[in-house]
């Protein structure tokens, strides 16, 4: 029996992009319109609580020569001008409103001494813009949102409901299908707009700095449904997480001054941006600390046997560390033992963050097939949302605003969308649910012999062996083949966990099957752009090619796996150009 629950607007996700879409959409109609957000975590342990250095603005245009074309240019030569110009203006007109409302919800901003907010340095940008409180900039937002959000009448929240299904009829939204985790029951949200924010899929990688939920259920379910995705071949690496575990060290770290040291003691960015040193963009840092450990430059870890570079804090000293980088110092001291105030941190590019994902207009709207009409009553925001303002390599501090921006902008659009179709629901899902509940019944049956957890391992693996930093065409296609035999070999899997209660057995499998669709999605556009662009460093092609890459790339669904098309990137201002640092 499937439970069937009836709102106007369903938010599909409680991190920062998912919880100010949904105060958003209902302070824009006077909380007049019943929402539910819905998380398959505890709402306030969304992967955005891990956010740490900050979120970019132009907060006092003209000061210190900053404007909003100044970070518009920023942030556009770092995609490797492969986002759209247009959605770019849009985040860098609204972010500083943003910073400023979560000031109003209560964020302690870091401030000057005349009380202006402060702003620290960020790789890629030209000047300090990124607003942060300490280096834990994330939690202070999810939580300012949080309380916010809890004091709204007509906003319930669903901690711990996984979904599995997004429900389309027409071209339109018809509902979200899932279980209730604490219970096992199946459940039906019916509603007139949706907002999917389900985050990133960065955990088709096993050295991440994401959470162990970046597993991109809504980017996966929106493909199955027939929604295209765009620019799944760019995944970005983070410089600097920690080793062995991958914990993020920020990048902040960085913008305070620290120092990135090869196993001679050299600043070895000299060789790579010597105008920007440590601060270069992350496609371009990555890069250079392969190449070191490549060169035999690097050093190597007892125990864990892993390659890295050192990452010096000490000169900042104990103050500023204490001060600005706290959970910095806090992570190292618990992980390794190891005070960043005495002792340099051993860091090595990690995956980090997924500049593609739900092909959306301007606005937030997911688009249809052709990508030439949005599917009515669907939006999607945040990180699992591609309006296409990253391109091929995002600025670090640019995803906070983004999800800001954007769940500001869909929240808005979807709640006047529902408030416009009020009465009936356009389409009935009900018998839309039929197959997704067989879906369920199969998955929950399965009592093959392959276990869903060495299928993940083989598949992080070989993301991890050919789809990392430097790429070549042979090991792309080595990484096709394992994935397309991981897929073939899910369908033999075991659910060893038959009970209702909170089976996380039945939940991993359901997103290892998605992080292998979209393993597959990611690794064949990468097989077919045939050109170096931001994180897509290919050994066989040295350049950038805008005579026939500067376009996007669109996958869609089918049985066979994804058939590619591209759409031309959105130039306005900014003609492409060499992109030195
Ligand atoms: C360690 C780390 C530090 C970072 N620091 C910064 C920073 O300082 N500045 C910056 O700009 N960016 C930073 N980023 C990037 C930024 O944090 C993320 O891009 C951003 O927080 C994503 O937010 P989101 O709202 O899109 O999704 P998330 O915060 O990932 O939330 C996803 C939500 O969807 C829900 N969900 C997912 N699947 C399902 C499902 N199947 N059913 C039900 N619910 C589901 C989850 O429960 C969760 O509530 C950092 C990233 C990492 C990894």
């Amino acid at each position: 029996m499937t439970e069937v629950l009836d709102f106007d607007i369903v938010v599909l996700g409680s991190g920062i992009a998912g919880m100010s879409a949904a105060i958003h959409a209902s302070k824009s109609q006077n909380e007049k319109v019943r929402i539910a957000v819905i998380s398959k975590l505890h709402a306030m342990r969304s992967h955005s609580i891990a956010a740490e250095g900050g979120i970019s603005g132009v907060l006092y245009p003209g000061q210190n020569d900053d404007s909003y074309d100044l970070h518009a240019f920023d942030t556009i030569k770092g995609s490797d001008y492969l986002a759209d110009q247009d959605a770019v203006s849009i985040l860098v007109k609204n972010a500083p409103k943003e910073i400023r409302f979560f000031e109003h919800l209560g964020v302690p901003w870091i401030r000057e001494e005349n009380e202006e907010i402060q702003f620290r340095a960020f790789g890629g940008m030209s000047v300090k813009r990124t607003a942060f409180a300490a280096d834990k900039t994330g939690f202070f937002m999810l939580r300012a949102l949080y309380d916010y959000l809890t004091g709204i009448e007509n906003i319930k929240i669903f901690h711990e409901y996984y979904i599995t299904h997004l429900l389309l009829s027409e071209k339109r939204f018809a509902g979200l299908f899932g279980i209730n985790l604490a219970t096992g029951e199946r459940v039906l949200f019916k509603a007139k707009a949706c907002i999917i924010a389900t985050g990133g899929y960065a955990r088709v990688f096993g050295f991440t700095t994401t959470s162990y939920s970046s597993t991109g259920d809504g980017i996966a379910m929106a493909y199955r449904a027939g929604v295209p995705l765009k620019d799944m071949e760019f995944i970005q690496f983070h410089p600097t997480a920690l080793v062995p575990s991958g914990i993020l060290i920020t990048e902040a770290s960085r913008g305070e001054g620290a120092y990135l040291k090869n196993v001679d003691g050299e600043r070895f960015m000299k060789d790579y941006a010597p105008a920007k040193m440590e601060l270069a963009p992350r496609d371009i840092v990555s890069r250079a600390i392969i190449t070191e450990i490549n060169k035999g430059k690097g050093l190597i870890q007892e125990g864990s046997g892993m390659k890295y570079v050192n990452l010096d804090l000490r000169h900042l000293g104990k103050d500023k560390i204490n001060f600005k980088l706290p959970m910095i110092r806090e992570i190292t001291i618990k992980n390794l033992g190891l005070d960043p105030i005495e002792e340099p941190i051993p860091v090595r590019p990690a995956a980090h963050f997924t500049m593609g994902g739900i092909h959306t207009d301007i606005n937030g709207s997911v688009m249809s097939a052709d990508s030439s009409i949005p599917i009515a009553g669907l939006w999607a925001a945040g990180e699992c949302g591609c309006v296409s303002i990253h391109g091929s390599n995002r600025l670090g501090s640019n995803s906070l605003s983004q999800c800001a921006v954007w769940g500001r902008i869909t929240g808005i659009e979807a709640a006047r969308h529902a408030s416009q179709h009020k009465g009936q629901h356009p389409v009935s899902p009900n018998k839309l649910v039929g197959n997704a509940e067989k879906d369920l019944d199969r998955l929950i049956a399965m009592d093959g012999d392959e276990s869903p957890y060495s299928i993940r391992e083989r598949m992080q693996n070989a993301m991890e062996e050919h789809m990392y930093v430097f790429r070549t065409a042979k090991g792309m296609r080595q990484a096709l083949k394992e994935i397309l035999e991981l897929k073939r070999l899910s369908k033999r899997i075991g659910i060893e966990d038959k009970g209702k209660i909170f089976n996380t057995n039945m939940r991993d499998a359901f997103e290892i099957s998605n992080l292998l669709e979209l393993s597959e999605v990611s690794i064949r556009s990468a097989i077919n752009r045939k050109e170096s662009r931001g994180a897509h460093a290919v050994l066989e092609y040295k350049e950038r090619d805008d005579r026939e890459w500067l376009k996007h790339t669109i996958a869609t669904y089918s049985k066979k796996g994804p058939k590619l098309s591209y759409i031309p990137v959105k130039i306005t201002n900014w003609k492409p150009k060499p992109r030195e640092y």
